[in-house]
């Protein structure tokens, strides 16, 4: 028979899709891409033509994904979703595109990692709602042409600067997302918690907003696992004495910072006396992937005034070194 138990305790994937904005108006900060991409779909829907490609680029979890869906509700069609590495064949994306229906929307999520061949079926794609399928090889070969539906695609990416130009071009809108204010994650946790039924406090939004790496994906983990703690060792209401407890016992301090953002902030000013230090070398230190702690970390502890980027690598700030409870040297920056 089927388990209650499994339907009582729905995955945290599952809990994500619940959480996840359906419409615009659900969308919380953002507000310069809300209202430019509001122009530009709105704009194509009153003319009746298909709206312009659209570049989402930012780092994880500030709600690219959920824009995507939320596009394709507003034009009222549907979306399919890929990623740039499924895509390893012109094939795979050929039939993609032949698959899609008039005014579908396209998401191609870590467009970035797309396979140069496919990328190149995607600029006449993008273009002219066209493919050629090349049939054959050598010189017998011939090209097919095939007619696409209409379409908008959708790209997002963490790292813009990694797109090649020509691919780059074709997007009519390229929308970078920002990290969210604590009071923006503060609705974020709000709406959440009415959503899964959790006691909220006021001051427990605030305490877990101000720990969430301006992230809306952060600030619904941190939700729940306060919440856990809250029924386990606590009434089940959030208060700040519980969501700071929580947090704890999770690792996370009161800047948000997580374990491996301590672990590079204190690789840096440990092993390379502040910096500076190329990313690679640091990661290594860390023992991560240069692209998690160049895509992950390092633009929140830029934004977050801990490390700077010089032409000569990464450097440790003065309020990192405090941070850590050390004293920075003089040449810290401030
Ligand atoms: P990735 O780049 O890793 O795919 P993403 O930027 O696409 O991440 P989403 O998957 O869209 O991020 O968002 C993650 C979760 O954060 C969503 O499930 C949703 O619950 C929440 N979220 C994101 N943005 C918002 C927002 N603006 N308002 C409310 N909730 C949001």
């Amino acid at each position: 028979g089927v388990s209650l138990a499994a339907h009582q305790n729905p995955s945290d994937q599952d809990v994500e899709m619940t959480l996840r904005p359906r419409k615009l108006s659900e969308f919380v900060g953002q507000a310069r891409v809300r209202e430019q991409l509001e122009l530009v779909l709105h704009g194509a829907l009153k003319r009746g033509d298909q709206p312009d490609h659209v570049l989402f680029s930012g780092p994880p979890g500030l709600g690219k994904t959920s824009l995507s869906m939320i596009i394709a509700t507003e034009l009222g069609t549907s979306i399919r979703v890929t990623s740039g590495p499924a895509l390893e064949r012109p094939g795979d994306l050929a039939a993609m595109l032949s698959n899609l229906s008039e005014g579908d929307v396209l998401f191609i999520d870590e467009i970035h990692r797309i396979a140069r061949p496919a990328e190149e079926m995607l600029y006449l794609a993008m273009e002219d709602y066209r493919v050629d399928i090349v049939v054959g090889k050598g010189p017998g070969a011939t090209s097919i042409p095939l007619e696409l539906a209409p379409f908008t695609l959708v790209g997002a990416t963490t790292r813009s600067g990694a797109l090649t130009g020509p691919l780059r071009d074709r997007f009519g809108f390229t929308a970078h997302m920002e990290f969210y204010a604590p009071e923006e994650l503060e609705l974020v946790v709000r709406r959440s918690a009415g959503i899964l039924g959790v006691d909220l406090r006021d001051d427990g939004a605030v305490e877990i907003a101000g720990r969430s790496r301006g992230t809306p994906r952060i600030a619904n983990r941190l939700l729940r696992r306060v919440r856990d703690f809250a029924e386990v060792r606590a009434d089940g209401a959030v208060t700040r004495e519980v969501a700071r407890a929580a947090l704890e016992v999770y690792d996370v301090d009161e800047l948000g910072l997580d374990r491996l953002d301590r672990a590079v902030l204190s690789a840096l000013i440990n092993s390379f006396r502040g910096g500076p230090v190329g990313i690679s070398t640091l990661a290594v230190a860390v023992g991560e992937e240069a692209t998690t702690v160049e895509e992950v970390c390092e633009p929140y502890l830029v934004r977050a005034g801990l490390l700077a980027r010089t032409p000569r690598g990464r450097v440790a700030t003065a309020a990192a070194w405090h941070h850590l409870g050390l004293v920075p040297p003089e040449h810290a920056p401030g």
